[in-house]
């Protein structure tokens, strides 16, 4: 299993997987009651296992009804990202994502998320999505923070089946 660690020499051998990957956070995003934003997160470790998965939603218990969903304000207030969720709920597990790698479907990774992220230990984070003028700035800041903090970061295009390092 030792081609899932990630790098430029060996990415092509890893495609197969990264595409696994993907459609499992694809599916995991579907699992999101927000109607606009659809986000999906799974946290992988070193020998390949899932550790945890994550999707964007009001924490554990708090009312996640329709209305509030449709409060724009209210939602951002109550909304737990994909990112930090899957780092939340290893926790929940008692299971370490020290150096394990983050894939995250259909957004890039926020600054808030990508602080969470360097500090839990993730080594390795894989977006699947171009990154659109409203999220320029902030995944500027977050490919700041990831190189300087040597967390790889990489886009991967599921359609040309691609791999391009970011960070
Ligand atoms: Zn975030």
């Amino acid at each position: 299993m030792s081609t899932l660690n990630t790098s430029d020499d060996n990415k092509f051998v890893n495609l197969k997987w990264i595409t696994r990957y993907f459609r499992i956070a694809e599916q995991v995003s579907m699992w999101s009651k927000d109607p606009s934003t659809k986000v999906g997160a799974i946290i992988v470790g070193d020998k390949g296992q899932i550790i945890s998965q994550g999707y964007n939603g009001f924490p554990r218990g708090v009312n996640d009804s329709e209305e509030r969903y449709h409060n724009r304000e209210l939602k951002y207030k109550l909304v737990v990202h994909a990112e930090m969720n899957a780092i939340l709920n290893a926790l929940y597990n008692g299971s370490s994502v020290v150096g394990a790698t983050l894939y995250v479907h259909a957004l890039p990774v926020c600054q808030e998320c990508a602080k969470a992220i360097i500090q839990a230990g993730i080594s390795t984070v894989y977006i699947d999505t171009n990154i659109s003028e409203r999220w320029k700035e902030s995944w500027q800041i977050t490919k700041t923070m990831f190189s300087e903090s040597k967390v790889a970061c990489y886009y991967f295009d599921m359609n040309a089946n691609t791999v391009e390092r970011q960070c």
